[in-house]
C-alpha cells in the first residue's frame, strides 16, 4: 500500500518510517511533486492535521495522512499549543522557541507540560483521527543534542533525561507522535 505522509520534516519522516510495516510504502510530499506550503491555518491541533490531509487528497488525489503537534504547558494555560512552531515568531526557529519558553516559565515551579499529536488519515474517502499524548516537565536548562524542536527542554514522565538525550527508538515508544502513529499503524494493518 502506498500512502502519502504530508510532511517536509525529514526528522519526522525518519521517525515514522521506522514504525510503519514494510508492506506500507510512505511517499513524501517531494515524492508526489508537492513543493508548496500545505496550509495549516486552523485554531486547533486536530483541525490543522485534518486540513493538511484533506488538502493533499483534494489537490493531488492521493490518500494521505498528516500530523500536527503542539506542546501544551500547564503554567502557560496550554500555550504554545497550536502555535508551537511559531511561538517566538514567523521565522519558526527551534532555538528561539525554546529560549522563549524558558524565559516565559522563568522560575515557575509548575513545569508540567504535554506534547499532543493528532494524526489525520484520509483513506478511501473516509477520515480517521488518532491522538497521542506524552506528559512530562519542562526543564530549567537545555540538555542533550538529539531530536529536534523542544526536545532539549522536555523531560518525559518517569525519565531523568530529556527527549534530546534518549534514543529515537525510545522516543518512538513513549512519545506523542509514536503513540499516535502506533494507532495509525494498527489501523492500517487491520484495514
Ligand atoms: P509540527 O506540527 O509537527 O510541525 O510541530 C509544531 C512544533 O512543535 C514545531 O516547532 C516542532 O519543532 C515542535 N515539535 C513537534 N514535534 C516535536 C517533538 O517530537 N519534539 C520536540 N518538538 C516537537
Amino acid at each position: 500500500m502506498k500512502i502519502v505522509f504530508a510532511t517536509n520534516n525529514l526528522n519526522k519522516l525518519k521517525e515514522v518510517q521506522a514504525m510503519v510495516p514494510s508492506h506500507i510504502t510512505l511517499l513524501s510530499l517531494k515524492d508526489i511533486g508537492c513543493f508548496e506550503d500545505v496550509p495549516e491555518t486552523q485554531e486547533t491541533i486536530e483541525g490543522n492535521a485534518i486540513q493538511k490531509a484533506e488538502y493533499i487528497k483534494t489537490n493531488y488525489g492521493y490518500d494521505c495522512f498528516a500530523d500536527d503537534t503542539g506542546l501544551e504547558v500547564d503554567a502557560l494555560n496550554g500555550a504554545p499549543g497550536v502555535y508551537s512552531a511559531r511561538y517566538a515568531g514567523p521565522q519558526r526557529n527551534a532555538d528561539d522557541n525554546t529560549n522563549k519558553l524558558l524565559t516565559e516559565l522563568n522560575n515557575n515551579t509548575n513545569r508540567q507540560a504535554q506534547f499532543k499529536t493528532v494524526v489525520a488519515l484520509q483513506l478511501n474517502d473516509k477520515l480517521h483521527t488518532f491522538t497521542g499524548i506524552c506528559k512530562g516537565d519542562i526543564t530549567t536548562d537545555k540538555k542533550g543534542q538529539g531530536g529536534f524542536g523542544y526536545d532539549p527542554v522536555f523531560q518525559p514522565e518517569n525519565y531523568t533525561q530529556t527527549f534530546a538525550e534518549i534514543t529515537l527508538e525510545e522516543k518512538n515508544k513513549i512519545g506523542h507522535r509514536g503513540k499516535a502513529v502506533q494507532q495509525l499503524v494498527a489501523f492500517l494493518e487491520s484495514y
